[in-house]
């Protein structure tokens, strides 16, 4: 649990958020904001890729040989995105160029091609109830950013007009309830706690209550951090579901697993993991802005298979975006070939 520092820069405009846009494959019309953001969020991971890329690329364009595969293929590894997926880029690439002097913009073409169709998912907006109070229960292991994520979700629903109440049910962790309550009063978002210790199901059962009495949109259940190796833990996450479900019996409307980028591939155990135990519906990528290793949600894609639905950019409240696939991978490659498309050109085959 870290401090969670008072924005600094101007506040996000009341609305500005809500036309971010949930659905992926809306690149070339991906709002302003939206994009800054992931531009920040990838600002480490673009300047590592760009460099390497620039490495491989020579000005009157190189022959597309076996060397100049296995530099590409490096490259991809090198971001995180598994094997499997650097693979598939590298064979696209092979299969539509190998033998010919190519430039920068042709390979990149369908290197970013190929990476949004491995990246493609549903449109996956946040699930709401169609009456009463939206349930959104946020779990995730200690230190990934839950908190953090829960003030920022809250911040953006609020600025989308939305009423939220937020449960403090991560009862075991005292900084973590303080910095939710200061975070919420100055986001004018309510919050139910409990004493420390007390009973997370307990809380979380006040919150919705709450919730319905306030006529709320939205009520965030915050869970204890935990391993995923401690089955207590994850059975009392089961409980709180449970819990839920007798008050709303379509509750939760949303599980959202927080990961952090930071720790690499590492994030695809603990997520499934969690998903055994509770069903999640999406991810919240916590500090993607924090690592060069920003190809994670490649892996993540390809190997949990639930939609990444957020991800943190930064420490500040604002700093979270709806994730766009089509958006991430055009500020991937942002500088590198300006105004290249990926979707077009040398889309790959098949
Ligand atoms: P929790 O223990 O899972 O609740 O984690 P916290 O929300 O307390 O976050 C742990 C640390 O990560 C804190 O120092 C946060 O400021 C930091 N953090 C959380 N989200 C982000 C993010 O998106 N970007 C960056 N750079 N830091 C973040």
């Amino acid at each position: 649990m870290g401090l969670f520092r008072e924005p600094q820069r101007e506040p996000t405009p009341t609305g500005a958020e809500a036309t971010e846009g949930g659905s992926a494959g809306a690149a070339a019309t991906a709002p302003a904001g939206l994009l800054a953001k992931l531009r920040r969020g990838l600002k480490k991971t673009a300047q590592l890729l760009q460099t390497d890329v620039r490495d491989l690329f020579v000005a009157d364009g190189r022959l597309l040989d076996e060397q100049y595969l296995d530099e590409l293929l490096g490259i991809n590894i090198k971001t995180d995105m598994g094997y499997q997926s650097a693979e598939q880029i590298v064979q696209q690439v092979r299969q539509n160029m190998r033998g010919r002097v190519v430039t920068t913009e042709q390979v990149v073409a369908t290197w970013k091609a190929t990476l949004k169709e491995l990246m493609a998912q549903e449109a996956a907006p946040l699930q709401f109830a169609a009456t009463g109070p939206t349930v959104i229960l946020v779990c995730g292991v200690n230190g990934s950013g839950k908190t953090t994520s829960i003030a920022k979700l809250a911040h953006m629903l609020r600025l989308e007009g939305k009423r939220v109440v937020l449960a403090a049910a991560d009862t075991f962790r005292a900084a973590a309830v303080e910095q939710l309550t200061i975070w919420a009063e100055r986001s004018g978002v309510e919050i139910v706690t409990g004493a420390p210790g007390s009973s997370p199901p307990s809380v979380a059962y006040r919150a919705v209550d709450r919730a319905r009495e306030l006529g709320a949109d939205v009520c965030i259940v915050d869970t204890a951090g935990r391993l995923q190796t401690q089955k207590n833990l994850m059975a009392e996450l089961t409980k709180v579901q449970t819990t839920l479900r007798k008050q709303i019996p379509d509750a939760p409307h949303e599980v959202l697993l927080v990961l952090d980028a930071t720790t690499g591939q590492n994030g695809i155990s603990q997520a499934s993991k969690f998903t055994q135990a509770v069903h999640c519906t999406g991810i919240i990528l916590a500090k993607l802005d924090g690592t060069a290793k920003g190809g994670v949600v490649v892996a993540i894609r390809q190997l949990v298979g639930l939609p990444v639905k957020f991800v943190g950019v930064g420490e500040h409240i604002e700093d979270l975006a709806r994730f766009d696939a089509d958006s991430f991978v055009d500020a991937l490659f942002e500088d590198l070939v300006p105004g290249a498309g990926g979707s077009t050109g040398n889309r790959p085959r098949g």
